[in-house]
This record gives structure tokens, sequence and C-alpha cells, in this order.
């Protein structure tokens, strides 16, 4: 096939889907632009506004290639995936520039993001080829049962903007080294990054029709990646809201992996290292401007030590050095849209009627913030768990401060939420330490340590209505998401 080209990167370039092997345009003639929330005159590019036939031709190409791909030796599909991670490393700083500029965080940590992505491709190249069945032993000295572990055909990979390349990574590499083939979709507010790992892979030399990319918005083209019977599994990351759709939809025959919202709680217990306390909350709470799906919303703060910290993470809240994330120095970038910057600040106008605003949630003006969807990070206290604050995913810069009286006090807090998906303590007590790990309702448990941030090698996902409570993504788990086992018993 024809490689994409690379060449003049972004500004207002039209990217096309990627179906069959074949840069193609949608014939709607439609594009959407894709455009800099830290500077919405900067134009990132156009994508194509792709409809149902799009769509349908994604799925068909997959569904074709399916067949060879499944039998190709697993070290040429490991050696394609390696050849990739090559192809994205040696663009790390190319395509780190158009993660700032699509979706705002930071230089560094978007250079991150791309070098870890093309670890898990790396990862993935080993891990999977060792993934195997088993043998059973048997009374019947002439016959040997064994599991096979098989790919399971066409699968949809739809992503969101937050972490828009080592997202659809981790969910990627999994699918094509155990044979499947795939139809991805990204964020329509990010959708370069994916766009620049789709030709990472077919740069790398991945067979026609084995991925497909294709943008559009999900109003349009979502029901058909999703719903169509050949479609055999789905992993999604996103919304509670549109997961749950998602699940409501599709046969259950169609395998679903739904990475979700959360609510994610951090106790800070009365013998914690306070400053170690605000350095977790403030990384875990604002970093990324409170876009992580595993950032920290609530702190639960015993009675003793709340005074001492509310005022210790005031002062560092304040200091936080906000601006674009190509500006030497800042801490806090911009929300990622309009519709972001909407929803914070509504959350902010309700905190303000139901709790005590401490400080910020405001929208900056100025130079270097009008072109922007930038706002300063807030602090409630005097927050209760009923609270709407407490409750929804606000997914912004917003920290809510919850007072707890004991330990007890602050796990059934905790745990009074509709989602489960990362929860951390400070403490010094390896009593509560220990006591966490079991107590709380949450896919990832942090000690010491932010609630956000995941290994690649380790399990990801999350209890309640965080996730399906199906299969993991990351690590080995990953891998057994797109595979399914067959029982064979052979005789002589
Ligand atoms: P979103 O609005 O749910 O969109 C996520 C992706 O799903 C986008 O590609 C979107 O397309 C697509 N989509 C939405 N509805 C769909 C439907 N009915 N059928 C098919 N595709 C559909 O979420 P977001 O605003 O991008 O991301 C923020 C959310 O993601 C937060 O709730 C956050 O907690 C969650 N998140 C979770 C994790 C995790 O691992 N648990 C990680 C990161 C983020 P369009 O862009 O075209 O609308």
């Amino acid at each position: 096939m024809r490689p994409p080209s690379t060449e003049g990167a972004a500004d207002t370039e039209e990217f096309p889907n990627l179906i069959a092997g074949e840069r193609i345009s949608s014939p709607s003639g439609r594009l959407f632009a894709n455009i800099n929330p830290a500077d919405n005159s900067d134009l990132v590019g156009h994508f194509q506004q792709s409809t149902a036939a799009d769509a349908q031709a994604a799925v068909n190409a997959a569904a074709a290639a399916f067949a060879r791909w499944r039998r190709t030796p697993i070290t040429k599909r490991a050696a394609i995936l390696n050849r990739a991670a090559d192809h994205l490393e040696a663009r790390a700083d190319q395509i780190a520039l158009e993660i700032t500029r699509e979706m705002g965080k930071s230089l560094g940590l978007a250079r991150d993001e791309v070098l870890r992505s093309a670890q898990t491709l790396r990862f993935y190249a080993v891990e999977g080829q060792s993934l195997t069945g088993e043998v059973f032993p048997n009374d019947d000295a002439d016959m040997t049962v064994y599991t096979l572990r098989e790919p399971l055909g066409v699968v949809s990979v739809i992503t969101p903007w937050n972490f828009p390349i080592s997202i659809p990574a981790r969910k990627i590499a999994p699918a094509l080294i155990t044979g499947n083939t795939v139809v991805f979709k990204p964020s329509s507010d990010a959708p370069l990054s994916g766009y620049r790992l789709a030709e990472a892979l077919m740069v790398a030399g991945l067979p026609k029709g084995v991925l497909n990319f294709i943008t559009g918005k999900a109003g349009e083209i979502g029901p058909d990646i999703t719903e169509p019977p050949v479609i055999r599994a789905i992993s999604f990351t996103g919304s509670t809201s549109a997961g749950e759709q998602i699940c409501r939809a599709v046969s259950f025959v169609t395998r679903t992996q739904m990475e979700l919202g959360g609510k994610n709680p951090l106790i800070v217990m009365d013998d914690a290292d306070l400053d170690l306390a605000v350095d977790l909350t403030a990384k875990g709470g604002l970093s990324l401007a409170g876009q992580a799906c595993t950032g920290t919303s609530r702190v639960l703060v015993m009675k003793q030590v709340r005074a001492e910290f509310t005022a210790r993470l005031l002062a560092k809240v304040k200091a936080i050095k906000i601006g674009s994330g190509l500006t030497s120095g800042m801490e806090m970038g911009p929300l990622a849209t309009a519709k972001q910057l909407e929803t914070v600040l509504r959350y902010v106008a309700i905190g303000k009627r139901e709790a005590t605003h401490l400080y910020g949630g405001d929208r900056l003006t100025g130079a270097a913030y009008d072109g922007g969807y930038f706002v300063s990070p807030a602090i409630f206290t005097d927050v209760t768990q009923e609270m709407t604050i407490a409750r929804e995913e606000i997914f912004g810069p917003v920290i809510a401060i919850i007072e707890v009286d004991s330990y007890a006090d602050a796990i059934a807090k905790a745990n009074a939420s509709e989602y489960g998906l990362s929860a951390a303590i400070v403490t010094r007590s390896p009593r509560a330490m220990h006591d966490f790990a079991s107590d709380i309702q949450s896919g990832t448990v942090k000690i010491n340590r932010t609630t956000t941030g995941n290994l690649i090698n380790a399990p990801f996902g999350g209890l309640k209505r965080s996730s399906t409570s199906t299969f993991r993504e990351s690590g080995r788990t990953g891998l057994e998401f797109y595979t399914q086992i067959k029982t064979v018993y052979r005789g002589i």
C-alpha cells in the first residue's frame, strides 16, 4: 500500500480517513475543524465528517482483512508493532507538539505520552507472543485436551481526547497482536494524534484493511461502528453516559470493554505527611487541568488536620502557573474544549451555592488567555457527600474538601459514590494502608501516591459505573479481552 504522507504536518492540512490501506476523503465532502484550546485562532487541521457509508466501508475493510491477518505469523505481527514504535519515537517531538496544540497538555506530558505509546506497542509485541492456552490432564492416554486462544474478528476502538495517542495504543496494540482487525474512531476533539498512530502502523507495514481509521461525530457514525453484528468487540473509553448508551444498543454477543468516568477520592489521615498530601492532591487533581479519568476530585480530610492541610493546599494552588502547553514552566493548561469550559463553570456555580468557595474557578482573561479556554483551579470546602460537586464527575480543576472524623467515616464517604475508578490514601499507618486496599471500592488503589497514573504492564480499570465488569485494560488482561477460548479434545 502507499504509506500516508508525513510531510507538512498539521497547520490547515486536510486529513483523510485511512480505510483498506487508502487515504480516503469522505464522499460527503464535509470536514470539521480541529482547533487549539489554548489559542482558538490556531487551526490544527481539518478532518473528515464521515457518513454511515464511510463507516460501513471501514467495517467491511476490517472484515475482509481478518482471515489473512489472523493467519499472519505472530512474529510478523510483532515486528510491525516494533517498527511502528520506532516510527513514533523518531517523530516524538513533532507528534508531541501536535498533541499540545490539539488538546492543551504541556509539551513535556505530550512527549511522555508519545514515548509511552511506543513502549505499549513494544510491550504487546513481546507479551502477545506468550499468550497461550492450557493443556488439561485426562484419563484417556490417546487423547490430548487443550484450549486455543483465537482472535475475535473485527473490533471497534473508540477513544477520548485526554490521552489521544496512549489510550488508542493500549487498545489497538493488543487487538492487533492477537490477530483481530480494527475500526478506530478517535475523539472529534483530538483526532490528529490517533491519525499519527494509525499512520505509524501503516508505515510499519500493516496490511491493507487491518486497521481502519475513521473520523466523524459520534452522533452520525457511532451506531455504524458499534451495532453491526460483524463487530465482535468494542473497546471504548469515554463518559459513563456514552458507554452505557453503547452497551444498551449492542447485542449480548458483542464483547464490551468500557472504561468510563470517575469521582476519585484521596483520603488524608491525621498522621499523614501533609506536604505529601498537598502535592498529591494538586498533582492528581490539577495536572491536565483536572481532565484525567483518575484525577483527584474529592479530598476526605481528617478533622484534626483539615485547617492546616487546607491552608497549605491553598498556598500551593494559588502559585500554579497557568498557560498554554507550549509555554515553558506552565503547570496547568487550558480546558480542552468549549464544552469542557462551559461544564466546569457550571459546576463552579453549583459549588458556590452548595458549599464554601475558597478559591478560583474563574475564566481567565488577558493577552495570554483570551484566545483559549483557561480557568483558575477551584477549591471548595465544607462539602458533604450529598452535594452535586461531590457526586457528579466534573472532569475539570475543581477540588472538593470533605471533612471526616475517623478512618471508618472516610471509607464510608469515599465509597458513597456510583464510581469506583481510582482512590488514594495518605497515611503513615501500616494498619490503615492494609485495610484501605481491601475496604475501598475502587479498581485502582494508591497508597501515598496520586490517584492518577497506571502502568502499561498492570491491569487497569474501575468498579461500579466506572467500567464494565468484564476485562481489564493494560498488561496481560488487555490481551485476554481480544481472544476467545476453544477447548479441543484430540484423539489419535
Ligand atoms: P465522550 O464524549 O463519551 O467521547 C468519547 C469517545 O466516544 C469519542 O470518540 C466520542 O466521539 C465517542 N462517542 C460518544 N458517544 C458515542 C456513541 N454513542 N457511539 C459511539 N461513539 C461515541 O467522552 P470525552 O468527553 O471524549 O472524554 C471524557 C470522558 O472520558 C470522561 O468521562 C472521563 O472520565 C472518561 N475517561 C475515562 C478513562 C478511563 O480509562 N476510565 C480514561 C479517559 C477518559 P465524538 O468525539 O465524535 O463525540
